[in-house]
């Protein structure tokens, strides 16, 4: 095989903001009305709108439009009433903000061993359900991997644990038909600018828990102005969060709810343009005999914007050779068997602020040969077959079959 021509296109670059939602930014940028409750009497504001319509688009009664997912997180678990005596499970293949949202709400972590399909592994979940007494289970679907969620429910009722979903992944996505989201008594989603819809920053939380809801509303800052949130519940639910809740000052402004309510819009044909990026990689890996591509169950559709193979066969040096012809010939492979943290990567061993650290070694096993490569929609479906036939060429010359 010759080797394949160096790849150009840049793993982190998302397309353009839509120009209806650039439109809509310059308007809010025009009228001077950043601040969500800069609103005249009467008049809805861009956040306010957004609320609705992904509380809409989800199902859901309430919507609470936030600074980051990773705020929305820990705002989930306050409005729950979690406390120092907590202890929240989590499984171990996640990204940096989930542990540090635990962290922030003062309650201690569990992590869950993962299966080879990055999913949380039950049993483990339940052996540490029953060990632990925890009452929250935050479950991250990381890069959009859902575990079997009619599971996971009658896990949650056996053992009295409060679901609360981790969706930064998996805006889009359902399980069995029912979207991702659906399953938790809370759901965090990120609209940060490599999740799928793209502020740069921001998080969306989504209940039918009007009290929660109404905690959740007066945490993220919203003052006194909570009546004018219209994804919310009624007023009566404020009365006592009004008195015994704190402001961390963590609202989302209008400026990026109107770049969002246009995505809002294409979401569901992004998701589907993901999907045949992923497919077209994934055909191709799946042909390459030192490569294993994760079979994904027939209950999921999932939202392609990345994918993860793993290289079964290889040892310690085989996988650091591989990712580093893969990085030579333009491809950039993450890789979450790395001791050290890296870029947005980083390991649960390298969590050293937890008070204490498991050893997993399920988990170790798995990421020690999982890749993680981004699906950008700025690639073509050409982009997507030069990535895969580097990668090929580079298996072919570094691990043996
Ligand atoms: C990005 C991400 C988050 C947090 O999102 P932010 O909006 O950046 O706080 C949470 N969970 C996972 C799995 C993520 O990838």
């Amino acid at each position: 095989m010759s080797v394949p021509p160096h790849f150009h296109k840049d793993f982190t670059q998302q397309e353009p903001i839509p120009e209806t939602a650039i439109s809509a930014a310059v308007s809010v940028m025009r009228s001077g009305k950043l601040h969500r409750y800069n609103a005249a009497p009467g008049e809805k504001s861009q956040a306010a709108l957004l609320e609705e319509e992904f509380a809409a688009y989800m199902g859901k009664k309430y919507c609470l439009a936030l600074s980051s997912c990773g705020s929305a997180m820990y705002i989930a678990l306050k409005s729950l009433g979690i406390s120092s005596q907590d202890t929240v499970l989590c499984n171990a293949y996640t990204l940096a903000p989930v542990p540090g949202a635990i962290q922030n709400s003062g309650a201690t972590i569990e992590l869950v061993e993962i299966t080879p399909q990055c999913t949380i592994d039950l049993k483990d979940l339940e052996r540490k359900a029953a060990r632990t007494k925890a009452r929250f289970l935050l479950l991250s679907h990381m890069r959009g991997h859902m575990a079997d969620m009619v599971q996971i429910t009658t896990i949650c009722q056996k053992y009295g644990l409060t679901l609360i979903e981790d969706c930064a992944h998996t805006m889009g996505a359902r399980w069995n038909g029912t979207k991702s989201g659906s399953f938790g008594h809370m759901a965090c989603f990120s609209t940060q600018t490599y999740k799928h819809i793209n502020s740069g920053e921001g998080g969306l939380l989504v209940t039918d828990d009007a009290q929660a809801m109404a905690r959740a509303i007066i945490y993220s800052g919203s003052y006194m102005l909570y009546a004018t949130h219209s994804a919310a519940p009624p007023a009566e639910a404020f009365a006592l969060a009004r008195y015994h809740t704190p402001n961390y000052s963590s609202r989302m402004d209008n400026l990026r709810a109107a770049v969002l309510r246009p995505q809002l819009e294409t979401l569901d044909t992004q998701c589907m343009r993901w999907n045949e990026r992923y497919q077209t990689i994934e055909t191709l890996l799946s042909e390459i005999p030192t490569i294993h591509c994760i079979k994904r169950p027939p209950e999921e559709f999932y939202v392609g914007s990345s994918i993860q193979f793993s290289l079964p066969q290889a040892s310690p040096a085989q996988v650091k050779a591989f990712l580093a012809q893969c990085e030579e010939l333009g491809v950039h492979i993450k890789w979450f068997g790395n001791k050290e943290p890296v870029g947005f990567t980083s390991a649960y061993h390298s969590w050293h602020y937890l008070p204490h650290i498991p050893q997993l070694l399920q988990t170790d096993h798995i990421l020690s040969t999982m890749c993680d490569l981004r699906i950008p929609l700025t690639f073509s479906l050409d982009d997507c077959r030069s990535v895969a036939a580097a990668i090929a060429y580079v298996a072919g010359n570094t691990l043996n079959a």
